[in-house]
């Protein structure tokens, strides 16, 4: 028996009108387990009316209630905490070991996190003159139409929903259709916290129809964006026929540098993070890795057999470290990529085959691959593959190191791992990505700004920039002579 999921729209659960529905697959047996409406254009247009009509009464509350509103969403979501992480296991795969220890409690720091910073918010004054007084001051933007992925269903959400609704925006939510159901619990708790109907609308249907209508929604001010590269550029294509904002979170292909002088324990320990957490479904993965040619075999022995260590099977057993990947297409996407490393020349030195065992049959799981002896102009050393499979490939000088790491059409992170912070510091300067990490990897906290250039994207998710994405910066000018005369009027007597 599958559970019946209704969408969110100006606090009321409703189906979709076509009365269409979506089934959600459990990605560890294959087995649908519940399905949610398949909503449309004449949906969206609901979800935004009524977006627009709680949006003039919301942002006219005082920052200090909306705050505390947030406050008490964060504490739903911790008291909520294993039905969330149970949730997301279920919908995405993702070990319930992670869910529960990271992602659900990370979804409650934010909204904490975006609840303080916004009442710190400050506009400026600015010295026009002693004839007038002239400020910034931040506004909401109105209705913001948030688009999200399947790799962190819950948490991807929140980035966006934190800050846009703190600073006095309405939402209307599309979840990934593979995993949409964190996002409509956490619409639920959102009612259930006081946050007024219509300030978060959550609806669900595929990118092409009910995902199009949002970026093309005239009552829409701004999409915020987390996917695919060229699902951001087909929105921002969409999106320029209103001049509509876009903020874009798009894919990577993260370099990940070994100096010759580099503590080679912690630099296995970081790899292993790096490149396997979330089983690689992770936009800042480490897939490409550039090691000093004197270190080259050591740190690929120790990697592979951290790697070939990890534990695979059932997400909801708390053991379980790898679990599949989130869907089917996804898998087989994955496979094929492996296909064409090996016939590319890379040399396997684990995994590669569909894992075989009673916890994964039935389910979508790919094992942890790394393939040796991988050169640049490999296509699974270019394209974005999102799973547990990655790359190593030999250096001589730093200056071959950073030329490698750039030579991608991608620029979302990287990290270089050295003794010497002072070349660290160096090299991550001339790195071209959104964040580097040095003697880390994939390390993203609320306080820190999260956003790529090239074809990775740009604006900021997290931070206290993340405000700036969600509101106007108005200027206003006050005269203080009070008379008819002006010094510069005399331009036109
Ligand atoms: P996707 O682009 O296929 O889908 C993302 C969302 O967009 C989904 O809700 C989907 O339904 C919707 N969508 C699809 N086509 C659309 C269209 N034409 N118009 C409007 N909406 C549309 O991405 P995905 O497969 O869900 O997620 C994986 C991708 O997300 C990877 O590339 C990954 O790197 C990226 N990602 C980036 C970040 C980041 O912060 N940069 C974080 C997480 C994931």
């Amino acid at each position: 028996m599958t559970q019946e999921y209704k969408v969110l729209i100006g606090g009321k659960w409703r189906e979709a009108t076509s009365g269409e529905r979506m089934e959600v697959i459990n990605p560890a047996n294959g087995r649908p387990f519940a399905s949610v409406p398949r909503c449309g254009p004449e949906d969206v247009d609901r979800a935004v009316e009524a977006a627009l009509e709680a949006q003039p009464a919301w942002a006219g509350r005082p920052m200090s209630e909306r705050s505390k509103v947030l406050l008490k969403l964060s504490q739903l979501i911790r008291d909520h905490l294993e039905d969330l992480a149970k949730l997301e296991t279920m919908e995405q795969g993702s070990p319930i070991r992670k869910t529960m220890g990271m992602d659900i409690p990370s979804c409650a720091e934010h909204f904490e996190y975006f609840a303080g910073i916004a009442r710190g918010m400050t506009g400026e004054t600015l010295p026009v003159g002693p004839w007038a007084a002239s400020m910034t001051v931040h506004e909401p933007l109105g209705v913001v139409g948030l688009i999200t992925p399947w790799n962190f269903p819950a948490l991807m959400v929140v980035w966006k929903m934190a800050a846009a609704i703190v600073t006095g925006n309405t939402c209307v939510v599309k979840p990934p259709s593979v995993a949409p159901l964190t996002s409509l619990r956490i619409g639920e708790l959102a009612m259930e916290a006081g946050i007024p109907s219509g300030v978060v609308n959550v609806i669900t249907g595929p990118g092409s129809t009910a995902g199009e209508s949002i970026v093309r929604h005239r009552g829409i001010a701004k999409i915020g964006f987390t996917g695919d590269s060229a699902t951001g550029k087909r929105i921002m294509s969409l999106a320029s026929e209103t001049v509509k904002p876009v903020g874009l979170e798009l894919g990577g292909k993260n370099p990940f540098i070994v100096l010759a002088d580099a503590d080679i324990e912690s630099a296995v320990e970081g790899a292993v993070w790096g490149a396997f957490f979330n089983s690689g479904q992770v936009c800042a993965a480490a897939s490409r890795f550039y090691i000093h040619e004197s270190l080259y075999e050591e740190f690929a022995r120790k990697f592979v057999a951290r790697a070939g260590a990890l534990r695979m099977g059932d997400p909801m057993n708390m053991e379980t470290v790898i679990g599949p990947l989130a869907y089917k297409e996804h898998r087989d996407k994955v496979e094929s990529y492996i296909a064409e490393a090996k016939r590319s020349g890379a040399k396997l030195l684990l995994g590669g085959e569909r894992p075989d065992t009673p916890q994964t049959r039935g389910g979508y799981f790919v094992a942890p691959t790394v393939f040796g002896d991988c050169t640049n102009d490999m296509t699974f050393m270019q394209d974005e593959m999102f799973g547990p499979v990655v790359g190593l490939a030999r250096f001589q000088t730093i200056d071959e190191a950073v030329a490698l790491a750039n030579d991608t059409k991608y620029g979302l992170s990287g990290s270089v791992w050295t003794k010497d912070v002072r070349a660290g510091l160096v090299i991550a300067g001339r790195m071209k990505a959104g964040t580097v990490w040095v003697n880390e990897h994939l390390c993203i906290s609320c306080e820190t700004p999260w956003g790529g250039c090239k074809e990775s994207g740009w604006g900021k998710d997290a931070s206290t920039m993340a405000l700036e994405e969600y509101t106007l910066t108005k200027h206003i000018y006050v005269d203080l002579i009070g008379q008819p005369d002006r010094p510069w009027y005399g331009i036109l007597k």
